[in-house]
C-alpha cells in the first residue's frame, strides 16, 4: 500500500496517475454536448448504491472507468455555452494548474509552519485584493471557504466592535439589542450568520428595495433611526454588491454616509460583483465600496477561479482580533511577538487550503486584465440578452443588468391566469433540465414564478439565448397545450 504515498519514490505513479485523470477530463470537455445528461436521481442512486466501499478495485484505470459510470457521464458541466443556472463560473486553466499544485504538495495555511511561502502568497493577494478595493493602508483580510463563510466573519467582527454601544454582556439579554440591516434581496447567509451569532430572531431587519431591486436607502434611514429611538444598536449594515437574484448592486455611497452617520459597522457582501474589481470598463459600478469596513468577494464566481476561493477583507486589521485564539501546540502567543505569521489567528477555520495559490497563477498567467476582460464580456452579453427579451413579446424582464443576470418569465398573451404561467413556467424549467439542452435558474419575483439566467460563461453568445428562449417557450406552451387538453 506504501506504493500509493505520494513521495520521492512515487513520483512516476503520481504522474501516471493524475495524467490519466487529467486525460478523462480532457476527453469529456471535447465530447459534451450538453451540459447535463438530464439523468435523474432515480436513475442515478442505484449505480452509486451498489458500488461497495469495503472492495476496492485497486486499479487506478479501473476505477477512472467505474467514475466515468457515477459521476463524469452525468455531472454537470459549467464550461458548457448552455450552462445559464447559478453562480457558477467556467474555470480557468491557469487555477486548476493551482489546485493541481497545492492539492500535492498539501500546504495548510494554518501555521507558517506548515506553509512557508505558502502564507505570504495569500497575504499578497490580500493586499493585491485590498488595494483595488481601495481599504486603506491598515486593511487586511483572509481567504475563507466561500461567500457564506466571508459573511459569517464579517458579522462576527462587526458584533464585537459594536459592543461598546451596548451595555456589556452581563445581561444576558445583550446580544438581543443587536440589529442588522440588509436588503430583502441579500442573500441567506446573513440570517444564517445571525442565528450563528445568537443574535435574536427578528435582528435582521430587511430593508425593502426600489424597482432596480437595490436597497432603498430612504427606508434604511428611517429603521435605522427607529433602531436608535427604540433603544437598539445597529450593528451592521450589510450592502449587497451583486445580489445573488438579480446582479443588482446597493447604493454603496449613500448607504456609506447613513453608516458613518449611525456609527454602523459598513459590511459589503460583493461574492457576486466582485468581478468588476478587475473589470476594465465596469469598475465605476462598485464606486463605495472602498468606505467598507469589511467586504465578501469570491473569487469562485466572478474571477473564473474552482470552488473554493473566497476572502473577506477588512479596513482595520486589528478588528480581526477577535477572530484570534492561541494553542500552545499551534500558534502560542509569544509568535506574535516574533512575528511569525500565523494565518490561523485571523481565520475561523484551523487546517485550511492554500486555495490562494490557484489566484496566484491565474494573476501571473493572465493579469488581472484578462479575468476584468472576461468578466466584461459576460456583463455584455447579459446587455444584449436584456435587449433580446425586451423586445420579445413572449417574454416579462425585470431589471436591466447591473452584472450578468437575466430573470423573466415566459407570458403567452393567450394565458390570463398568472398562477397558469407560474406553472408553465416551472415546467418549462424542469423539462429543460431533464432534456439536458440547457440549465437554467428560477426565483420568485413579487409572489410569481420567474425563470434566470446567470450569465458567467463568456464562449455563450446572444444565439444560445434565442436559442434557449425558444427552447422554454416550447416546454411552456407544450405545457399550456396539454392543460388545455385537460381542462377541456
Ligand atoms: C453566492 C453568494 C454568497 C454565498 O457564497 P458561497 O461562496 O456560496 O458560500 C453570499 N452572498 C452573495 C450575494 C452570493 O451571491
Amino acid at each position: 500500500m506504501r506504493s500509493h504515498l505520494l513521495n520521492d519514490t512515487t513520483a512516476d505513479r503520481y504522474r501516471r496517475s493524475v495524467t490519466e485523470g487529467v486525460e478523462r477530463v480532457a476527453a469529456k470537455l471535447a465530447t459534451t454536448d450538453r451540459p447535463f445528461t438530464g439523468v435523474t436521481v432515480d436513475a442515478l442512486a442505484p449505480r452509486i448504491e451498489q458500488i461497495d466501499l469495503d472492495q476496492p478495485l485497486h486499479d487506478t484505470t479501473a476505477v477512472l472507468d467505474e467514475l466515468e459510470e457515477v459521476y463524469l457521464r452525468d455531472a454537470i458541466y459549467f464550461h458548457h455555452p448552455r450552462y445559464l443556472a447559478h453562480l457558477n463560473c467556467p474555470v480557468v486553466i491557469p487555477a486548476v494548474l493551482g489546485e493541481a499544485v497545492l492539492s500535492a504538495v498539501n500546504s495548510s495555511l494554518d501555521t507558517w509552519d506548515q506553509s512557508a511561502g505558502g502564507t505570504l502568497i495569500e497575504r499578497k493577494l490580500i493586499d493585491w485584493t485590498n488595494e483595488r478595493i481601495g481599504l486603506g493602508p491598515a486593511a487586511d483580510g483572509v481567504f475563507t471557504s466561500g461567500g457564506s463563510q466571508s459573511n459569517l466573519q464579517a458579522l462576527l467582527l462587526a458584533r464585537e466592535e459594536a459592543k461598546p454601544g451596548w451595555a456589556g454582556r452581563e445581561n444576558g439579554d445583550d446580544l438581543a439589542k443587536l440589529r442588522v440591516f440588509a436588503s430583502e434581496v441579500s442573500h441567506f447567509s446573513v440570517k444564517k450568520s445571525a442565528k450563528l451569532l445568537g443574535l435574536s430572531a427578528d435582528s435582521v431587519v430587511s430593508i425593502p428595495v426600489d424597482h432596480d431591486k437595490r436597497m432603498q436607502t430612504v427606508a434604511l434611514a428611517h429603521e435605522l433611526d427607529r433602531c436608535k429611538r427604540d433603544g437598539f444598536v445597529p450593528m451592521a449594515v450589510v450592502a449587497t454588491a451583486g445580489t445573488t437574484d438579480f446582479g443588482s448592486i446597493d447604493p454603496l455611497p449613500e448607504i456609506a454616509e447613513l453608516c458613518a452617520q449611525f456609527g454602523t459597522w459598513m459590511h459589503v457582501d460583493a461574492a457576486y460583483g466582485c468581478g468588476l474589481l478587475t473589470s476594465l470598463k465596469n469598475r465605476d459600478r462598485i464606486d463605495g465600496i472602498e468606505r467598507a469596513d469589511s467586504v465578501t468577494v469570491d473569487y469562485h464566481k466572478s474571477f473564473f477561479q474552482p470552488v473554493s476561493s473566497s476572502a473577506v477583507l477588512v479596513r482595520d486589521a486589528s478588528t480581526l482580533r477577535h477572530a484570534t485564539y492561541h494553542a500552545e501546540y499551534l500558534n502560542p502567543r509569544r509568535m506574535v511577538q516574533e512575528r511569525i505569521p500565523n494565518q490561523v489567528d485571523k481565520s475561523l477555520q484551523t487546517t485550511r487550503r492554500f486555495d490562494a495559490l490557484k489566484l496566484w497563477m491565474t494573476l501571473r498567467v493572465m493579469g488581472a486584465d484578462g479575468i476584468g476582460e472576461l468578466f466584461d464580456e459576460v456583463c455584455d452579453l447579459a446587455e444584449q440578452g436584456w435587449k433580446v427579451l425586451a423586445a420579445d413579446p413572449r417574454y416579462d424582464v425585470v431589471v436591466q443588468p447591473s452584472l450578468s443576470t437575466l430573470v423573466f418569465r415566459y407570458i403567452p398573451a393567450a394565458v390570463t391566469d398568472p398562477s397558469e404561467m407560474d406553472r408553465a413556467n416551472l415546467y418549462a424549467r424542469k423539462a429543460i433540465f431533464a432534456s439536458g439542452d440547457a440549465v437554467v435558474a428560477g426565483t420568485k419575483v413579487d409572489g410569481r414564478h420567474y425563470l434566470k439566467f446567470t450569465l458567467l460563461n463568456p464562449e455563450t453568445t446572444v444565439d444560445d439565448i434565442t436559442a434557449v428562449l425558444d427552447l422554454i417557450a416550447g416546454h411552456a406552451e407544450q405545457y399550456l397545450g396539454e392543460s388545455l387538453d385537460r381542462a377541456s
